[in-house]
């Protein structure tokens, strides 16, 4: 059977390698001339296991052991491979709630390596971070800004063996490049501009420049023209994806080269509003926001109209707030980047199923926590595909997704398209 998938991204790629493991006939198209040169090539490509649900921290823990042994995870590709760097990731909270307490219930239960630190604790092993709470987060003109709302932070977690992968770009060449070994075709420079039902059971998928591709099952993985794929497909679903504008800065790092300095770790600052992790071997930080109530949110109708330079509210947010937390940080020039998330609006978590036209499955909403469960979430997509396409309702009888590296299996609904808005952080934290 022929499956069309839409976009080259991590997620298509990872979801084409899947498909044509189990037997399938399948095309990647993609708009643009490379594999991961999406929203994915300007990724953080951050990996760690806390999310708010107990679900997506099976499918972090699984996939971060994946990453930790990524060459044999593509196997022989003849190209340098993906590097995943591990110098712990470090959660900062205003206070252990019952959303910090179920996670850590379920990474313990799950055999994730990680502690539990007080402020105390936090400052014995990073004293170069500020573990005041400046919680709510606010924006650098409120008056408040630079003063703790607290004197301590309610505690962390630092995840030992977590970190980030570099670079998300890479990862996805690599994993074209398996797909490729097992079968898979890439069409690139193909923008899919028209789905045609041609008969039942068969899609003719239009792509500028002008060439027709029959497949009898379609993925659409495009990232944040998702929702722009669906209509083209004319297919709605009950949950609602957009794209949103986003900005990384960079600033020095003032840790680089400092002797005897352990390695900074990648830090989730969900007190104050932000997250951080070194960048070009250490020399630099990067810093993004983690989506307090207080930043304004961008949503763009059209994410082909995309500001792509970075801009000053962004970066006076973003970098502030990294100050505060890390005081030794300067500021340096103007540097970053700009690109769009995918957005389940009503919960901030993907969706991978089935859709209400038999043969169309959808990858996306990914809500700019995706990498690193791209390669679980490509197995998911097979597993659905295999199963619908075999005759099974996967709305009634979901597909149970096994998790072999880590000895967990999780219910595959957990995505579906009609689980209604979950209970989540609705932010990038998932
Ligand atoms: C700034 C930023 C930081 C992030 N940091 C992290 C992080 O630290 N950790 C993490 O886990 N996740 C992170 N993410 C999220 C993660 O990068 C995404 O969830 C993931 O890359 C999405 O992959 P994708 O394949 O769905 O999308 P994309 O990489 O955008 O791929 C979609 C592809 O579809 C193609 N396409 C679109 N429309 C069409 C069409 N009509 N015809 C043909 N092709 C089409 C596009 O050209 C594109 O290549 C971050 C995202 C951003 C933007």
């Amino acid at each position: 059977m022929r499956v069309a998938v839409i976009g080259a991204g991590i997620i298509g790629c990872s979801s084409a390698l899947e498909l044509t493991r189990k037997g399938f006939e399948v095309t990647v198209l993609d708009r643009l001339g490379e594999a991961g040169h999406g929203t994915t090539g300007a990724s953080c490509g951050i990996v760690r296991r806390f999310y708010s649900r107990p679900e997506m921290i099976s499918v972090a823990h699984e996939a971060a052991s994946i990453w930790a042994a990524w060459p044999e995870h593509v196997g022989p590709i003849g190209e340098e491979t993906a590097v995943f760097h591990r110098p712990g990731v470090l959660f900062l909270f205003p206070r252990l709630d019952e959303t910090v307490e179920r996670a850590v219930a379920h990474m313990t239960k799950i055999g994730v390596r990680f502690a539990l630190l007080s402020a105390a604790q936090v400052r014995e092993r990073f004293p170069y971070l500020d573990t005041a709470s400046y919680f709510p987060a606010k924006l650098p003109d409120d008056p408040a800004f630079l003063a703790p709302s607290s004197p301590e932070i309610g505690g962390a977690i630092f995840e030992e063996d977590s970190g980030y992968v570099v670079s998300p770009g890479l990862a996805t060449h690599n994993v074209r490049l398996a797909a490729e070994r097992e079968g898979v075709r890439f069409r690139l420079n193909r923008e899919v501009v028209e789905i045609r039902k041609a008969a039942p059971g068969r899609f003719d998928v239009v792509t500028r420049p002008g060439e027709v591709l029959e497949a009898e099952a379609l993925l659409n993985a495009a990232g944040p023209h998702s929702a722009r794929v669906n209509d083209l497909a004319g297919v709605r679903l009950p949950l609602t994806t957009r794209a949103l504008r986003r900005e990384v800065h960079a600033v020095p790092n003032p840790l680089w080269q400092e002797p005897g300095a352990d390695p900074l770790p990648v830090v989730g600052d969900l007190d104050g509003g932000i997250y951080f992790r070194p960048e070009t071997g250490g020399k630099d930080l990067i810093v993004g926001s983690s989506d307090p109530e207080c930043d304004p949110k961008e949503w763009l109708d059209d994410p082909d109209n995309c500001e792509g330079r970075v801009t000053d509210p962004y970066r006076e947010r973003q970098c502030l707030r990294l100050m505060r937390r890390f005081p030794r940080v300067r500021l340096g020039p103007r540097r970053g980047i700009a690109s769009l998330y995918d957005v389940t609006v009503e919960d901030w978590y993907p969706i991978v199923d089935r859709t209400d036209l038999p043969g169309y499955y959808v990858a996306i909403g990914t809500s700019g926590s995706s990498f690193k469960t791209a390669p679980v979430l490509g197995r998911l997509v097979a597993e659905i595909v295999q199963a619908c396409e075999g005759g099974r309702d996967t709305d009634r009888d979901p597909v149970r997704l096994e998790l072999p590296r880590t000895g967990q299996s999780v219910d595959g609904g957990f995505l579906s398209r009609r689980r209604g808005p979950a209970a989540t952080t609705g932010t990038v934290i998932g």
